[in-house]
């Protein structure tokens, strides 16, 4: 019996060398290890082998089913490889070599860029902040009060704060915002100024398809003398038009934001379908947009800026909600997945 099985082995072996295609050697595998195959046979003949010499056997058997499935796929790799069965241990300098995947920036990224490039065209200064913040900067100096619902432990992700910044700031959190920046960035400017501020902030959420504990917004400001609403919508609806590639209407809501007076929700004519209606916007055919409106006087103040000379808007987009209505995107998660899937796409 382990003769046969010997033998077995050494003609198992001549067919894989000897496939030079795929379907050759699916037939070589089918011929010794298929269900009717050369080796189901041996293993039936192990019945009638007296009691003593079954075990050797057996244990041979499995063995050299292992090998001929090791050997089966190291030779389908070579032959997907393209070597062929004579020069496989030949080396040929000739021979492309493996091609390295390309990465790619990835797609929220991308899209950041071409948001702070349109604005950087239209004079915006860009600039950047701490996603670790003190409740003053985040809060108080926003003209959020300490009762405000915003400052919910349940809303906001609370950092132990090291000894003395805690006296002096308040507590730290994650930025819930990115509002913040727009009172830092004027303790070291005057007006006029026209900033953007895109980042990353944190929210204590449930994560679903259009909500993560992490994303992107992008907060803008401008100050100067005789800065009015119509200058508001002006500079957004360019914005929308630049990055859409389309001529949008935009339309105004009232919204309540502690930190601007008025504050105004934008909405924006569904891109797909015009203003007609359609189940991407709901058939209202508008789509929510930023929120925004005209500083609050008391903000202006803690910049240090005199409310009765200057006045300013200030606006915050979602840049994950935005990339998603660029992309086509129907789901937030996938921008923080790290899905080579879903990357590829881009
Ligand atoms: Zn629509």
């Amino acid at each position: 019996m382990l003769e046969q099985l010997e033998q077995f082995k050494t003609q198992a072996d001549k067919a894989i060398t000897s496939a030079n295609t795929l379907q050759e050697l699916r037939d070589v595998e089918v011929h010794f290890l298929g269900r009717r195959g050369k080796l189901a046979l041996l293993l039936q003949q192990l019945r009638d082998l007296p009691q003593e010499e079954r075990p050797a056997a057996g244990a041979r058997a499995n063995e050299l089913k292992k090998d001929l499935i090791a050997a089966l796929a190291h030779r389908a790799e070579s032959l997907k490889g393209g070597t062929p069965a004579s020069t496989s241990h030949v080396l040929d300098i000739t021979w492309p070599g493996e091609r390295m995947p390309y990465g790619h920036i990835h797609p929220l990224t991308r899209f950041l860029r071409l948001v702070t490039s349109i604005f950087s065209s239209m004079g915006f200064e860009i600039i950047e902040g701490p996603e670790v913040e003190s409740t003053k900067y985040n809060f108080d100096l926003l003209n959020i009060p300490k009762d405000h619902p915003a400052r919910d432990v349940w809303d906001t992700f609370f950092v132990r704060s090291p000894e003395g910044v805690k006296s002096a700031e308040g507590d730290l959190v994650l930025r819930t915002h990115t509002s913040p920046m727009q009172v830092r960035a004027m303790e070291t400017r005057t007006p006029p100024v026209r900033f953007i501020v895109p980042g990353r902030v944190y929210r204590h959420e449930a994560t679903d398809a259009s909500h993560e504990a992490m994303f992107y917004q992008c907060e803008g400001l401008v100050i100067d003398r005789g800065i009015r609403v119509t200058d508001l919508l002006g500079t957004l609806k360019i914005f929308l038009q630049t990055l859409f590639e389309k001529k949008v209407k935009i339309r105004v809501r009232p919204e309540f934001y502690p930190f601007v007076e008025p504050g105004l929700d934008i909405d924006m004519s569904c891109l797909l379908c015009d203003g007609k209606g359609c189940p991407a916007c709901k058939q209202s055919g508008w789509m929510e947009m930023m929120g925004s409106g005209m500083v609050h006087p008391k903000v202006l103040t803690n910049m240090g800026v005199d409310p009765k000379v200057y006045s300013g808007f200030a606006f915050g987009l979602g840049i994950d909600r935005l990339m998603m209505l660029y992309f086509g995107i129907d789901d937030v998660r996938l921008s923080y997945q790290s899905d080579m899937r879903f990357l590829e796409q881009f």
